[in-house]
């Protein structure tokens, strides 16, 4: 028996017919008796086609900040698809979405408008590339930063003794079908490290275009930055000529209206938006710096989207921007956030398991572990099994953290204090079971 019940279970066999797997995202699939179908999503809740209903902390993986089906935005969106989404042209809704997010995010000078995260750093990449004429980029281990061929080497989840020295490590190509010769372009190196990221930047600065970094790793646990970590990369950064990107798909209008680099006072040259910009409608950005924004403008720097800046798209990010900068939201966010670690540092202490809360109360890291994690490579010291049988517990008893065990906990303003008590019963009886 898994987490299906019976009108789930009919439809997940029907989806399997049309979609492979029966799901439109790899990630979603959890096996053929785990597999959820959802029904709808309300507030903070979804419900599976059996009705049950189970308190959301997946929030589509983060973007669902403000709750599901949130009416203002539901609103500013049906008024938009009444009004035709797509016209090969700017719009008006366009232009007043990109006014917000530049008021909100204090680096982004200019930006366009894409329809996924994914899409955003594949651009961002390209843009840095051509921006410095260099080919090499820089990413993180344990970070995941869409689906395209550039960024799919050491994702969280790739095997720990696949990655090489932490001196000299090896980017390990997490699917196939990406050309080997992508691999050529990409440098790994442990989050956390600035020594190992001086070296390479000694070793080949000069032909480094950028670093692509979540600032904090919101797809590993929430692993945040040491005190200095990212002042130094900013000042390697300049020291080499190379950009700083900061992919703030699941940072930014999360962690602060402003994103991580509010939060921690450093400006990245790109930055990449996209999930709680827009409360789970597909719209995500790049914007940054005036003259690297330039290189698009100057010509011969290939960016287009026959989607990019939709009127659906573009309503929802405005209406969501206009939520959050009231301040009100975020605020509950934080409390809600705050609320849940400390009772689970609580809960953990009274039994006497070894936990690290991590992360930022917008996005919770739970860590089955003697010490802190500062990095990918830590991960390896987490109970994954202590972690995996607390959730399975949590789920059963409707409470949907994330499945995957390095990915963090969302919080959103649609979160009571009651869904959080009911939250801390379901990890404390879950913790208590898992341990026998
Ligand atoms: N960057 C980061 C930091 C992400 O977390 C994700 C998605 N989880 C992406 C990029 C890719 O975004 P999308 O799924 O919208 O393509």
């Amino acid at each position: 028996m898994g987490l299906q019940g019976t009108t789930t279970s009919e439809w997940f066999n029907r989806g399997r017919d049309a979609l492979v797997d029966g799901v439109s995202s790899g990630f979603r699939y959890w096996g053929d008796n785990d597999t959820l179908v959802i029904d709808r999503g309300e507030g903070a809740y979804v419900f599976d086609m059996d009705g049950n209903r189970y308190i959301d902390y997946q929030l589509g993986f983060g973007p669902v900040i403000l709750g599901h089906g949130e009416p203002t935005v539901a609103s500013a969106v049906a008024e938009a698809a009444l009004a035709g989404t797509t016209f090969a042209m700017t719009s008006a809704r366009e232009i007043e979405a990109a006014e917000k997010v530049k008021a909100a995010v204090g680096y982004v000078d200019a930006l366009r408008f894409t329809n996924t995260g994914t899409e955003a750093t594949m651009h961002a990449l390209r843009l840095a590339r051509a921006y410095t004429g260099r080919e090499l980029f820089v990413k993180f281990e344990g970070a995941y930063h869409g689906a395209h061929d550039y960024v799919l080497f050491t994702t969280a989840g790739s095997p720990l003794d696949a990655l090489g020295s932490r001196r000299s490590p090896v980017p390990f190509q997490v699917s196939s079908g990406v050309p080997e010769a992508i691999r050529s372009l990409v440098r790994t190196v442990p989050y956390n490290d600035l020594e190992a990221m001086e070296r390479l930047l000694r070793d080949e600065g000069h032909r480094i275009s950028s670093l692509l970094i979540e600032p904090m790793l919101g797809n590993c646990f929430g692993l945040m930055p040491e005190a200095g970590y990212l002042e130094g990369l900013r000042l390697l950064c300049d020291e080499y000529g190379v950009l700083l990107i900061f992919d703030e798909v699941k940072t930014g209008f999360r962690m602060a209206l402003g994103g991580a680099q509010e939060v921690f006072g450093v400006t990245a040259d790109l930055g990449t938006f996209a999930k709680s910009m827009g409360n789970g409608f597909p719209v995500a950005a790049v914007g940054g710096k005036q003259d690297v924004m330039d290189a698009w403008a100057q010509g011969g720097v290939t960016q287009a989207g026959t989607y990019s800046g939709n009127g659906v798209a573009v309503a929802a990010a405005s209406a969501t921007i206009g939520l959050l900068a009231t301040g009100e939201p975020l605020a509950r966010v934080a409390a809600v956030g705050s609320a849940l670690m400390d009772g689970i540092d609580k809960i953990c202490a009274d039994r006497g398991v070894a936990v690290q809360v991590i992360g930022h109360p917008s996005m919770i890291g739970v860590f089955f572990g003697d010490e802190a994690p500062s990095d990918f490579r830590d991960t390896a010291k987490h109970d994954e099994e202590l972690y995996s049988a607390v959730i399975m517990g949590m789920i059963g008893r409707g409470v949907m953290p994330v499945d995957d065990g390095l990915e963090p906990w969302f919080t959103s303003a649609a979160h009571s204090d009651e869904d959080v008590a009911l939250t801390l019963q379901a990890f404390d009886e879950s913790l208590g079971e898992a341990l026998g």
